[in-house]
């Protein structure tokens, strides 16, 4: 598959994790449904801040809208600090996380959230990963 056809599904995958979580979570209450949807949103701009930043192909990225942020935050240069990668760790649970407790109780919207989330993974590991050349990512394989 085309590297950036698959990044823009990857993304989209992404969007509907974050999507179904916010509907899952509105289910109970509308009000920390819309606080996850600003949250989730706060935290992946951060990601492109702590890790896309440092990402030498920032310029081609295959998922286009975080290498186009990345670029209009200050420049930094890779590899990644140990505290980069724990903060991304830490970003990316607090928009998987929250959900989980809300989702349980409906089992489709469960079911849709992990599969558009493994499909993401695939997605990467196997079309993205194997050519992607930020060498300073733990999962590059350059
Ligand atoms: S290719 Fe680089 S800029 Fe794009 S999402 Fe991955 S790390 Fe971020």
């Amino acid at each position: 598959m085309n590297h950036i056809a698959c990044g823009i599904v990857g993304l989209f995958l992404g969007i509907c994790v974050v999507l179904t979580g916010t509907v899952g979570i509105s289910m109970n209450s509308f009000f920390f449904g819309i606080l996850y949807l600003i949250i989730s949103g706060i935290c992946a701009i951060l990601v492109t801040n702590v890790f896309c930043t440092k990402c030498p192909i920032k310029t081609s990225c295959v998922h286009v809208l975080p290498g186009f942020i990345a670029r209009i935050w200050p420049e930094k240069k890779g590899p990644y600090t140990t505290s980069d990668l724990l903060l991304t760790i830490i970003l990316f649970a607090i928009i998987i996380l929250p959900p989980q407790v809300f989702l349980i109780a409906y089992p489709g919207l469960f079911v849709f959230f992990w599969i558009c989330m493994i499909l993401a993974a695939i997605c990467s590991n196997r079309f993205l990963c194997p050519d992607c050349k930020n060498q300073f990512c733990p999962f590059c394989r350059k």
